[in-house]
This record gives C-alpha cells, sequence and structure tokens, in this order.
C-alpha cells in the first residue's frame, strides 16, 4: 500500500524545513522501500498571497484524502495586519476542525546532549522522555455560552464554559492509554477534580476506561500540582493527558524543559488515527531564509507520522536514531549551539547527515 502525505511547507522557514524532511523521506523511500507518494498545498500566508484565503478549499479536499498531512509553520509580519478570519493561523484552525483532529500529541524530550539547553539544572531534566495528550477541539475553548455581556444592573462580564461530554473524554482517554502501551506503561491524568464538576466528570471517565487497559498504571493530579511537579521533577512522567486549556499551558511548559523549540515535534490525530504533524515552533521570521533554522523538529514529526499515521513504527524508531546519531557526533544548528565538541551547521547540512545516518543503517 503506498501512504499519501499532503505536504503544506507554508511561511517562514517553513519551506527550508520541510525541504529536508522530504530528504528523510527520499532516504526512507531508496533505504527502505517506504511507499510514499508526496502532495503539495497551499496554506497560511502564502496561501492568502496566491488564493486570497488561508485556507484554500483544495488545500483541505487534498488533507482530506490524504493518509497525514506534514506541516511546516505558517505566518509573519506580513500578514500581521489583517482581519482575524484572514490571517495564515486560521488556515491552522481551519485544517485542525475540518479533519476533527481532537487529539495533540507533544512528546518533551530532552536529548542527553541537549541538557545545557535547559533552564532547569542537568541533573533534574536529563534523561527526561514524556508525552503529553491534549484534548483539541473540546472544552472551553469551544465551550457555550461564551461572549461578553452587560448585565442588568449594566456592569459587564465576560463568559466562557468549561465542557466536556463522555464520549469526548473517553475518546482522548484511549490515546493516551494506546500511546503509554507503546512507552512507559503510565498515565497521569491532569484536572481540577476538587474544584470543576467537569473534571470530576473527567476523572470519573479516565478511572472507566483505565479498567481497559489493566497493563497500563494510572495516576490522577490536580492542575497546579502538575504545574509545580513539571518543574520540579519531570521526570516522574510518562504520559500526561488533560484537556485543551491545561494542555495549552502545560505542554508549552514541558516543551520548555528541554530548552531547544527547533527539536519538538507534535501531532494532531482524529478518530482513525489521521494525522496532521508540525514542529511546536512558529515560522521564525528573523532567521527565514537565512538557511540556518534547525530542521530537526520537522524531521521528528516525519518520525511521528510514520508511528501514528503510516504504521511504520519500525522506520521510526530509525528516523529517531538518526537524529540521536547526528546530536551524539557533535552536529548544531546555532539555536542549539553546543561550544566544545560541536560543530557549527545549517539547515541543509543537517538535513543531510540526518539522511546520510539512515541510508548508513540500511
Ligand atoms: P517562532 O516559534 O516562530 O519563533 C520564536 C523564536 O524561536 C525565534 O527567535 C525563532 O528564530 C526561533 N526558532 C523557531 N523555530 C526555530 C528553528 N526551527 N530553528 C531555530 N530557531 C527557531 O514564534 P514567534 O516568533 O512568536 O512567531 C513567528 C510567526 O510564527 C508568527 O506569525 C506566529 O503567528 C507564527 N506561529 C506559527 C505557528 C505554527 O505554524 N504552528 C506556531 C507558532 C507561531
Amino acid at each position: 500500500m503506498t501512504h499519501k502525505v499532503l505536504v503544506l511547507a507554508g511561511d517562514g522557514i517553513g519551506p527550508e524545513i520541510v525541504a529536508e524532511a522530504r530528504k528523510v523521506l527520499e532516504a526512507l523511500r531508496r533505504g527502505f522501500g517506504l511507499a510514499v507518494e508526496l502532495e503539495e498545498g497551499l496554506v497560511g500566508g502564502a496561501a492568502i498571497d496566491a488564493t486570497g484565503t488561508p485556507l484554500p478549499e483544495a488545500t483541505l479536499r487534498l488533507a482530506r484524502e490524504a493518509d497525514a498531512v506534514l506541516l511546516g509553520a505558517v505566518g509573519g509580519p506580513k500578514w500581521d495586519d489583517l482581519p482575524s478570519e484572514r490571517r495564515p493561523e486560521k488556515g491552522l484552525l481551519g485544517l485542525r476542525g475540518g479533519l476533527g483532529l481532537f487529539a495533540n500529541l507533544r512528546p518533551a524530550v530532552l536529548y542527553p546532549e541537549l541538557a545545557a539547553a535547559s533552564t532547569l539544572r542537568a541533573e533534574v531534566v536529563a534523561g527526561l522522555d514524556m508525552l503529553i495528550v491534549r484534548e483539541l477541539t473540546g472544552g472551553i475553548y469551544f465551550g457555550e455560552p461564551r461572549g461578553i455581556r452587560t448585565r442588568p444592573d449594566g456592569v459587564r462580564e465576560g463568559v466562557n464554559t468549561m465542557v466536556y461530554s463522555e464520549p469526548e473524554i473517553e475518546r482522548i482517554a484511549r490515546v493516551a492509554f494506546e500511546a503509554a502501551r507503546r512507552r512507559g506503561r503510565r498515565v497521569c491524568s491532569v484536572d481540577k477534580a476538587n474544584v470543576l464538576e467537569v473534571s470530576a466528570l473527567w476523572r470519573e471517565v479516565v478511572t472507566r476506561v483505565a479498567a481497559d487497559y489493566p497493563d497500563v498504571e494510572l495516576a490522577h493530579m490536580y492542575v497546579d500540582n502538575a504545574a509545580m511537579q513539571l518543574v520540579r521533577a519531570p521526570r516522574q512522567f510518562d504520559v500526561m493527558v488533560t484537556g485543551n486549556l491545561f494542555g495549552d499551558i502545560l505542554s508549552d511548559c514541558a516543551a520548555m524543559l528541554t530548552g531547544s523549540i527547533g527539536m519538538l515535534p507534535s501531532a494532531s490525530l482524529d478518530a482513525a488515527g489521521k494525522g496532521m504533524y508540525e514542529p511546536i515552533h512558529g515560522s521564525a521570521p528573523d532567521i527565514a531564509g537565512r538557511g540556518v533554522a534547525n530542521p530537526l523538529a520537522t524531521i521528528l514529526s516525519v518520525a511521528m507520522m510514520l508511528r501514528h499515521s503510516l504504521g511504520e513504527g519500525e522506520l521510526a524508531g530509525r528516523v529517531e536514531a538518526a537524529v540521536r546519531e547526528v546530536l551524539a557526533a557533535g552536529l548544531r544548528t546555532p539555536d542549539i549551539d553546543g561550544g566544545e565538541g560541536t560543530r557549527r551547521v545549517g539547515t541543509k547540512e543537517m538535513g543531510d547527515a540526518v539522511a546520510a545516518a539512515l541510508l548508513a543503517q540500511a
């Protein structure tokens, strides 16, 4: 079976880093017989310039037809003054909504070679390898009623509603338990069940789902404690599952533990395992076009795509091993500059090195 992948390079450094991810796919094709067919589409600012809209109908159609979508990044100063409905970021939201991508997976891995990049002491973060599973299409970001209104007494108030249905909680919990089975077999569910009814239901449903995964250990943690534990002793976590709002905040916090925004991939999945894969960073307009962007987050997004959407877990492991190998060999883009014993390289050289390391495994 040939896998169909839609590639959306986007804006800023997007095209530069996606070009390196394509090299990796090409190496997998040549070295390991990966059957993959790549389509290209427009999204974000590039799509606005070409078609007037950040998510052209053709792109959404191609995304629906593909087995997975690989995205660079969108946005940039050129489009900052557009009304919010026409901004590049709307393209991403439209893809997430249009494809029903309810599960956001964000690994936070600290490579031993980069321990010095973290703002935390090396002994606290060395060996960190956790996965945050965030619910992406529900919760307070979408709940109704919402808005700013004026009460009868003339006082204005803002309203948002945190709401989760049992099926919404159950499906995200299953994503977390399934992911845990492929890792350390531990899930920590994060909520605020001591104050919020929506969290009490969350905890009840997650506990019920856990009965189907007797081989996975479940713990619960209040979100305030989880924030504290993330910076106190982050290595205690394997898989963390939580709602949209808590996950938004905690996943950024976990990402920063690794100190290297150019290293972190992400996946957003639908109920059937189809997904959109992208680095967590943006389009980095400050370094776009200079050939210095770190392509590893995008290359590691390819690894996630192989594992979660294409059923090619073994090849995913090979890509991750190739990344570890080039880091161990001392190659560094400027954002992860390592000083002594390392060699500074650009975007292309880093991509070439990963592709070569892969082919050497073949
Ligand atoms: P950013 O992530 O683009 O950049 C933050 C800093 O990190 C910059 O100094 C940048 O140079 C650096 N950086 C980011 N990725 C890097 C990489 N691969 N290699 C080396 N350095 C890297 O965030 P920002 O500056 O706040 O946003 C820039 C634009 O990107 C904005 O238009 C924003 O809306 C957009 N954005 C898009 C996404 C996305 O496409 N998913 C996410 C966040 C921001």
